[in-house]
């Protein structure tokens, strides 16, 4: 994150949202794992074991094939010679201690989420730019295409290294941020928004197949990349785009430019990274690979 400033430029408004995940939240989800034994095993290991909501984990295993976490199962995907997954940590999930469990009960590992306040930002919009947003015909036939489009992920990694931000500019717009749009509570903005000039190149954040590359009523010229291991990024508003579906890129590879396309009302990149349709925090990619990512 460095050399980016926190400020809001009243602007450039990004009005894209995604939808609030299910609160699954509560006392019985925190750690209850008995005599099972919690830590020193390499049966099964999670990367951070100190996370936040709105973050991921990167689960693994030699020979761990599925794991329970937040009252749900998940089946591990085969990678090289280890099975792997990641856990999105839900955005209103409450801080405390939850275990993830090797589905056959032997082994967990103990995650911490702690705290994280995410700010509120009031914005004001013309009531004709707010009805755009009704256009649900559109909006939802649009969703089928991105579904479809995350619907399929290499069973291995394209990438070996941490991510790039892909565009140089303003981060304007953090995760997590709760909108309030003409003095009613919105949805969380679940991606970063990064401002700057029309035509900025727009790079891939890492290596990977692109998966769309079309023009979406809301988020405007979009691109999104497979990462593989049903990892995803997402790439909105650009005034012209430089891939097509199915081309495979490297990182640093121009994608696109810079532009307003869609619902917003000034130049910057919306990005976003998730696993497979859930919204997830971009910058612990940027830290480090999962790969590194500190126990
Ligand atoms: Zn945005």
């Amino acid at each position: 994150m460095k050399g980016w400033h926190w400020k809001t430029i009243a602007a450039v408004l990004c009005l894209v949202f995604a939808a609030t995940a299910v609160p699954t939240g509560n006392s019985k989800a925190m750690a209850d794992i008995g005599d099972i034994k919690v830590k020193g095993s390499d049966l099964l290991q999670a990367q951070p074991e100190t996370t936040y909501p709105g973050d991921v984990i990167f689960v693994r295993s030699k020979q761990v094939t599925a794991v329970t976490m937040f009252q749900a199962t998940y089946k591990l995907r085969k990678a090289g010679d280890e099975y792997v997954r990641f856990i999105p940590i839900p955005i209103d999930v409450k801080p405390g201690v939850y275990a993830l469990k090797a589905a056959d009960q032997k082994t967990a590992v103990n995650i911490t989420v702690a705290a994280k306040t995410f700010a509120n930002d009031s914005i004001t919009v013309s009531k004709q730019m707010n009805n755009m947003r009704q256009n649900t015909k559109r909006i939802e036939a649009d969703q089928v295409k991105i579904n479809k489009a995350r619907s399929q992920s290499n069973p291995e990694p394209y990438f070996t290294s941490k991510f790039i931000v892909p565009v140089d500019g303003t981060l304007t717009t953090p995760y997590g941020y709760q909108r309030i749009v003409n003095g009613k509570l919105d949805s969380r903005h679940l991606a970063i928004d990064i401002a700057n000039k029309t035509g900025t190149p727009v790079k891939a954040s890492n290596d990977g197949k692109v998966v769309l590359a079309d023009s979406i009523y809301l988020t405007g010229n979009t691109v999104i990349i497979d990462h593989g291991i049903n990892l995803f990024s997402f790439y909105g508003h650009m005034s012209k785009l430089h891939v097509k579906a199915g081309q495979m890129v490297k990182q640093g590879d121009v994608i696109g430019e810079v532009g307003t396309t869609g619902f917003s009302t000034g130049p910057h990149l919306h990005y976003g990274m998730l696993i497979g349709n859930t919204y997830i925090n971009p910058n612990p990619f940027f830290a480090g690979s999962p790969y590194e990512w500190k126990k």
